[in-house]
């Protein structure tokens, strides 16, 4: 069994304001899943109160791999 201190890290980079570039952002609301199985959460900028939807989408069908213990990132395929 693993513990938390050699658990797989899967590193996500932070959506951020299409108008001022600021991540930081109040969670509105978080919308039903869509068909595709993304994600979609409307959220508001701290910084300039400009709106934006934030859409997480599921992996690609054949990203079948496990992300690897060490330097391996989830979401890049360095072959
Ligand atoms: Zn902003």
């Amino acid at each position: 069994m693993t513990t938390w201190n050699d658990t797989p890290i899967c590193f996500v980079t932070r959506a951020s304001c299409p108008a001022c570039g600021c991540c930081q952002y109040i969670a509105i609301r978080s919308m039903p899943r869509e068909s595709d199985g993304s994600k979609t959460l409307r959220v508001v900028c701290r910084r300039c109160s400009g709106r934006f939807l934030i859409v997480s989408e599921p992996p690609e069908e054949n990203f079948a791999r496990l992300p690897e213990f060490g330097n391996s990132r989830c979401g890049t395929d360095i072959l």
